[in-house]
């Protein structure tokens, strides 16, 4: 089964996620092409010529920066003139915006936050969750002879090994851009940068008012772990976006990850579930949270609190 690839870059480095998705598009078994869209794409060409990779499509565009339009416009004239099996986009926030729009001009199926792909004899099997993860589906794609889907980040680990694709040049009519990239907005200056924390105390919305959360920073404290938390926090108002772990915030792996009051959603695990040892205190025994947890407590979270407290 013939892959595309779209590479993910900002600000000059390449995206994790591009690794990972050349290892589901060598998963499939059949070639594996991989576009960079770039303002110098060849500053991206050895990053993703990993073992594995056939061809390298150089798209040189104006902007280095992502956008929807120019991206979309690429990868649909790449389609045409490439006709693969299987377009590979990232779960990201980059790809969300034209994935959905180019696969339904093409009228081609598509599936998004898919964490495994097979080729079952010529035909394509997605799986994905449904119901906040607490059901995981396989999509199939009757009467579509290509697909697009949007992959889950860490899904597949990143591909790694000297590889030897060829590089081709691609021209890419120039498209009128509905939106220009204008600045890049930097994390509050002073505050923690949670990606590189060895050991994360994520709180959630279990921990029910504001008023808590001081408590929780003096635990962290006192445990010597940053305090992360999950995504409800921060839409509230109450912790810094920078301390956001999930899809739309960090992805983290630290080597302890201990997460009270935090329900496992999908977007949740996207950011920690490849944590060294993760361990989930939670009052409820279906919370998804203990699906990827390696230790887990059934218990209200002040009282494992309380208890900490105490040995620290
Ligand atoms: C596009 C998109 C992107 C998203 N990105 C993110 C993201 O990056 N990060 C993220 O976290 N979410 C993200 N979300 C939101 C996500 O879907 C969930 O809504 C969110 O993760 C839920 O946060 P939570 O687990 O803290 O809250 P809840 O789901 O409300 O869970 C609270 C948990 O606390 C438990 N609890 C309550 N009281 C106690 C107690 N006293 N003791 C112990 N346990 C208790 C409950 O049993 C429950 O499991 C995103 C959603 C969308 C649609």
């Amino acid at each position: 089964m013939k892959a595309l690839v779209v590479a993910e870059h900002v600000r000059g480095e390449l995206r994790p996620i591009t690794l990972e998705l050349i290892s589901a598009a060598r998963s499939l078994g059949g070639p594996v092409e991989v576009v960079v869209i770039a303002a110098e794409p060849s500053s991206f060409t050895d990053a993703v010529n990993v073992e594995g990779v056939d061809e390298i499509l150089a798209v040189k565009v104006d902007h280095d920066e992502f956008e929807n339009d120019v991206y979309q416009q690429a990868v649909e004239q790449l389609i045409a003139e490439r006709s693969p099996d299987v377009v590979l986009l990232g779960f990201t926030v980059n790809s969300m915006g034209y994935g959905p729009a180019l696969a339904t001009k093409l009228g081609t199926g598509f599936a998004s936050d898919v964490f495994a792909v097979r080729d079952e004899n010529g035909e394509l099997v997605a799986e994905r969750s449904f119901y906040g993860a607490k059901v995981n589906g396989e999509v199939e794609f009757p009467g579509h002879d290509r697909a697009v889907l949007l992959v889950r980040a860490t899904a597949w680990p990143p591909a790694e090994g000297a590889g030897s694709a060829s590089v081709t040049e691609v021209s890419v009519e120039p498209t009128a851009s509905r939106a220009r990239h204008q600045d890049w907005v930097e994390v509050q200056a002073g505050d923690v940068d949670i990606t590189t924390a060895d050991f994360l105390l994520s709180v959630g919305r279990g921990i029910g008012d504001k008023e808590n959360l001081e408590q929780f920073e003096e635990l962290a404290e006192a445990m010597g772990a940053t305090l992360s938390c999950s995504r409800p926090l921060v839409d509230a108002g109450w912790m810094p976006s920078a301390r956001q772990v999930g899809q739309s915030g960090k992805t983290v792996n630290s080597k302890v990850y201990l997460v009270l009051g935090i329900s496992g959603a999908v977007q949740h695990l996207a950011g920690m579930k490849t944590c060294g040892t993760i361990i989930a205190v939670n009052t409820d025994p279906e919370a998804a949270i203990f699906n990827v947890a390696h230790y887990g407590a059934v218990a209200d979270l002040f009282e494992v609190a309380e208890e900490l407290e105490k040995l620290y």
